[in-house]
């Protein structure tokens, strides 16, 4: 990457962030003239965070991906064999009312996935796991981190819509759990994120209310797992994006992103 093309990347990113902070409801305040300049960011309530919390450490993509050309463990499924295992998949009622099954998206070698509950109408017309207004406001939250949808993974604890975006059901989570399983197997990633109570609840096997599991770090088959906030939750809920933002910084950081 030439001098233009990273002060591009790094404009875009940084551009992202603040976004993401806007939208989060953080209030970005730069200093004036006289002071260095940096900009410092409190948080609702109005308590000034501290100059390192309010920077945001922008990475190159490239620091979210695996070594590529590692051969991948012996013995491990691939996302090619979780899906072909799946097929057009009846295992559940859910397949009656589905367009398509939405199995997931984004990068074999990622360091990082997002587990989400279900597919919406979006999704089950796209095929593709948060592309509606849930969907956008996580990429905005991806491109927060510095990062971008084609360096993570994302994917949803059962594949096909449930009718009206009702929530997935006990017995419709069993069936599907074992191609979240197999996906996860496969990524071998270092973090996982979950969004909302059913994925976190579905991974951990903990009824605890995600907002209590959310901000603590647990653990999934030796994979650290940070348990968060639903995107489409903090549509309706904007005050607790600052939470979120939080729990991503703590991923950073985890991921050698930030310090
Ligand atoms: S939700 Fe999962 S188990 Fe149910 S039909 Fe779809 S792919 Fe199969």
């Amino acid at each position: 990457m030439n001098d233009t093309e990273e002060l591009a990347h790094a404009v875009a990113e940084a551009r992202a962030y603040v976004m993401w902070a806007t939208d989060a409801g953080l209030c970005i305040l730069k200093s004036d003239s006289s002071a260095d300049n940096e900009e410092l960011m409190r948080a609702p309530g109005n308590q000034p965070a501290s100059k390192a919390e309010g920077h945001t450490v922008l990475v190159q993509e490239s620091a979210l991906h695996k070594d590529a050309a590692a051969p991948g463990k012996p013995g491990l499924p691939t996302l090619a064999s979780v899906r072909a295992e799946m097929g057009e998949c009846t295992r559940c009622k859910l397949h009656k009312c589905r367009n398509q099954i939405v199995f997931g998206v984004g990068s074999a070698q990622a360091r990082l996935v997002f587990v989400g509950e279900a597919p919406g109408e979006d999704e089950d017309l796209s095929g593709e796991p948060f592309v509606g207004k849930a969907g956008q406001l996580l990429t905005k939250m991806i491109e927060a981190m510095g990062l971008s949808r084609d360096t993570v993974y994302i994917c949803n604890t059962v594949k096909c819509r449930p009718p009206n975006n009702r929530n997935p059901e006990p017995d419709e989570l069993e069936s599907c759990e074992p191609f979240l399983k197999g996906q996860l197997k496969a990524l071998q990633a270092e973090v996982i994120v979950t969004l909302g109570r059913f994925a976190a609840q579905a991974l951990l096997r903990d009824q605890t209310p995600i907002s209590r599991l959310r901000g603590i770090w647990r653990e999934y088959e030796g994979v650290a797992l940070m348990p968060t906030f639903h995107p489409a939750y903090l549509l309706r809920s904007p005050g607790e994006k600052a939470k979120v933002w939080g729990d991503l910084q703590e991923v950073m950081k985890k991921l050698g992103l930030r310090k």
